[in-house]
């Protein structure tokens, strides 16, 4: 299989995921999560009118100065909190003390404002003359009953979940969390708290996927590490069949004993595309395995991490239904000469900064696929196209930016 474009390679990987169908869960847990069916409202929100101010229920008519032009004075009959209702009806002449979110009144049909009046024991002098329906704010004037309020397919944020919990609802039926499982491969490879003997490297891999599954709204599965013997990678591989989606770290390359490739063409897997032309993460190979996504990630850390930014992260949000897939290219200016061999697309770790709402950004230190530090001081990848060498300071520049908040 010869090697194909990142373009293609995505092109690739997001026709061949599907979403994985939805489930029922309660709305304070659906945050993050794809909406699986349109939410009509069964009520009108605001659900009475009510007073947008806090003040004077009153008739808009009596605030209209006599001819004479003495001053306009109101008797207050009543006074209404919010989470109240009046008990009187108001007639002419009259005034009820209202506050923000009260409904309004009978026989009311405006509210002045406090700072617009002078109280006076019993009675109320109004200093501007108001229309009808000031500061009233309408019964359905957020939402109609019957509204379509939120579409499916929507990613629910704290203003959605405050729109479900304004109508009632207290179930929401969102698309499933995609079950993503991990087997790091490797001779040399032993967990994070376990001593190392001569050879022996600790696997970082499998932590810094099953973070990466997480943060995009998976569910990591770690099925440990297996060593370079093709009869447990094939064990450990079928138990990830229960997941949705399985990731194989490294074993992927043209190494003596790299057998990852091979057990899974044994396994029946459809291979769809084996090496991509970018730096880092060549060696990376796709296919379906029994009809589930399968990924196989190069060893080095660098290169699984950037690769599961370009490939696993998109279809993850595909499988859960996320409409937008990948991070927007954004313009930089950078910071230092970068020389590269060209041919490949290029993720240069970088450590950006804002200034004045425009990016700055340089590399944050060594390129080696395997020097994770690098990566640990980038908050952002600067993306080179194929076909250059050279990129000079000062020019412009496509970034990706990995973190939330620029750090
Ligand atoms: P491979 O793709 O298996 O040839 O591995 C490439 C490089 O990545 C080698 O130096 C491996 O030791 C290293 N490597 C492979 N798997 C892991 C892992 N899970 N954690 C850390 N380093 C790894
Ligand atoms: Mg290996």
């Amino acid at each position: 299989m010869s090697m194909i474009s990142k373009k293609d390679a995505l092109h690739i990987v997001l026709r061949n995921v599907k979403e994985i169908g939805s489930e029922k869960v309660k709305v304070l847990f659906s945050l993050d999560r794809v909406l699986a069916e349109d939410i009509y409202a069964q009520s009108n929100v605001p659900p009475f009118d009510n007073s947008a101010m806090d003040g004077y229920a009153l008739l808009a008519s009596d605030t209209k100065k006599s001819p004479s032009g003495l001053k306009v004075e109101l008797d207050v009959i009543e006074d209404v909190p919010a989470g109240y209702v009046a008990t009187k009806n108001l007639a002419r002449g009259q005034a009820i003390r209202i506050m923000t979110g009260a409904p309004i009144p009978c026989g009311a049909d405006a509210v002045i404002m406090v700072e617009n009046t002078n109280i006076n024991g019993r009675k109320v002098e109004i200093l501007k003359e108001i229309r009808k329906g000031t500061n009233i704010r309408k019964t359905g004037e957020n939402i109609g009953e019957g509204d379509l309020v939120i579409k499916k397919g929507v990613l629910i944020r704290p203003a959605e979940i405050g729109l479900l919990a304004s109508l009632g609802k207290k179930w929401v039926q969102v698309n499933k969390m995609p079950q993503v499982a991990i087997l790091a491969t490797g001779d040399e490879l032993v967990d994070p708290d376990h001593k190392l003997r001569p050879g022996k490297i600790r696997n970082s891999n499998s932590s810094i996927l099953y973070t990466q599954i997480l943060k995009c709204g998976g569910i990591p599965i770690d099925l440990g590490i297996a060593c370079d013997e093709a009869k447990v990678i094939k064990e450990k591989l079928l138990s990830g069949l229960m997941a949705d989606m399985i990731l194989v770290s490294g074993g992927i390359s043209v190494g003596a004993y790299d057998l990852v490739k091979d057990i899974l063409a044994e396994l029946g897997t459809r291979m769809k595309f084996w090496k991509v032309a970018m730096k880092p993460g060549k060696p990376l190979a796709f296919g379906l395995i029994k009809g589930k996504p399968v990924f196989g990630l190069p060893g080095n850390p660098v290169s699984s991490m950037v690769s599961f930014e370009q490939f696993v992260k998109p279809a993850i949000f595909k499988m859960s239904g996320r409409k937008h897939r990948l991070q927007p290219l954004v313009n930089a200016i950078v910071m230092e000469d970068i020389r590269i061999n060209p041919g490949r697309v290029h993720f240069i770790r970088a450590k950006t900064i804002v200034n004045n709402g425009v990016y700055y950004t340089s590399p944050s230190g060594p390129q080696g696929s395997g020097i994770l530090r690098s990566m640990s001081q980038a908050n952002s990848l600067i993306v080179l196209p194929e076909n250059l060498s050279f990129v000079e300071k000062d020019s412009n520049v496509k970034i990706q930016i990995l973190n939330e908040v620029l750090e």
